[in-house]
């Protein structure tokens, strides 16, 4: 059995990038890794810009200036003003070449026509430089990157109305049990709803993977086989959930071996999630995924993730990881590595009741997940561990 970091590292290093890119507006771009480097067309801003409602007016040897006029931000003019003169202007207006400072109107006395400043005067107050935050021709945003809405607000600055990115992977979860029944349909003794291809679709869907298929099977070999031959040739990547363990009637294993799915490992030392699968055939991805819940979102946060973020371009592929120190003392059972359901909170990272991998109840409040190495039996209050930020949404 394989520690976490030896299959964290096999996972990224058996990962196809996909190289297919679409261009899409800037408006539905969130999500999307950028496939090229968006190069400004503008200087921005544009010109010197007034960070201040207040005066402009070249600095002399006077503190007392005689109102010429006016510039609202959008005004298209740029006045000359002559010694001794200044001009009322306002937040985002464009300061006329002939000032060269702008004094907010608190510190401005106004009468008759004339304006007398407070205090000391000085040059450059209040101007924003021409393309003080971007020149023309300069890189805004670099291949690689994950899209968010600050970048969406920054490029639509820079007036970009499309960018280039890379195709997301297509993704198939199957789900395997006799068990399992559909929610919306009644449950008979002995059986349970299914729940890790709603979760796992939804998650997909959080991180921006529209192209996801959900497939149920039973706990038989021939329609096991069947459909995941049918998810390996037709998407990038297969998530099975359960049925990956070695009981009499989980297929998965048999099905992927039959299907010359080349095994990169199996089984990790670690809790939840030992019976985790990885496998290639050509291009395509194989996640085994534990049955129980908890294991299985686990398990996604902690390999599928990544592979998928390097899978489609992505330059960050780990999710944030920080050090915080645990708000009560922890007492682990057993040797394996754990992946601690967790609440970031004031001064430190709690760990959440209901750690079992089949209980779900507390996933939904934990923004984290707590990494505890191999053979670490007790955490005091206050200690430092290390601390997987879930994403948010
Ligand atoms: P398995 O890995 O198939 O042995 O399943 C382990 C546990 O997870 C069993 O209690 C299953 O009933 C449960 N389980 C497996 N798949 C699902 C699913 N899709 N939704 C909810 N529970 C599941
Ligand atoms: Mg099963």
């Amino acid at each position: 059995m394989i520690d976490v970091s030896t299959a964290q590292k096999l996972v990224m290093s058996h990962c196809s990038i996909n190289n297919k890119s679409v261009e899409v507006s800037l408006h539905d771009a969130s999500d999307y890794v950028l496939a090229e480097n968006v190069i400004s067309k503008i200087d921005m801003p544009p010109f010197r810009q007034s960070a201040m409602d207040g005066y402009a007016l070249h600095v002399g040897d006077t503190s007392t200036y005689r109102l010429v006029g006016e510039v609202k931000a959008g005004d298209n003019s740029n006045l000359k003003l002559n010694t001794g003169e200044a001009v009322r202007i306002f937040t985002g207006a464009a300061v006329p070449d002939t000032a060269n400072t702008v004094i907010m109107q608190e510190k401005v006395i106004v009468k008759g026509g004339l304006i007398t400043i407070e205090g000391a005067l000085q040059t450059n107050l209040n101007i924003r430089p021409k393309a003080e935050q971007i020149k023309i021709d300069d890189i805004a945003l670099t291949k690689g990157t994950t899209i968010k809405g600050a970048h969406i607000g920054f490029l639509a600055s820079l007036g970009v109305t499309a960018i280039t990115v890379y195709e997301k992977p297509s993704i198939a979860i199957v789900v395997t049990g006799n068990e399992l029944v559909i929610p919306g349909n009644p449950l008979s003794f002995g059986e349970i709803y299914e729940s890790n291809g709603a979760m796992l679709a939804a998650v997909l869907r959080e991180l921006g993977y529209k192209s996801v298929s959900v497939l149920t099977v039973k706990d038989d070999y021939q329609c096991t086989k069947k459909t995941l031959k049918d998810t390996i040739e037709n998407y990038d990547l297969t998530i099975v959930t359960g049925g990956v363990s070695v009981g009499d009637y989980d297929f998965v294993g048999k099905a992927l071996n039959d299907l010359k799915v080349e095994e990169i490992f199996y089984k990790v030392k670690q809790k939840p999630g030992k019976p985790l699968f990885f496998g290639k055939k050509g291009s395509a991805s194989i996640f085994g995924l534990p049955g129980n819940p908890a294991a299985a979102l686990s398990c996604f946060y902690m390999y599928v993730y990544s592979h998928l973020k390097k899978m489609e371009g992505a330059i960050n592929t780990n999710l944030l990881s920080i050090s915080m120190p645990l708000v009560s003392d922890y007492t682990v059972k057993g040797d394996r590595a754990q992946f601690l359901k967790a609440k970031i909170v004031d001064g430190g990272v709690e760990v959440l009741g209901g750690q079992s991998s089949a209980m779900l109840r507390t996933f939904g409040e934990a923004n984290a997940l707590v990494f505890l190495p191999e053979g670490t039996k007790h955490i005091s209050k206050d200690q430092h561990v290390k601390t997987i930020v879930l994403p948010t949404k």
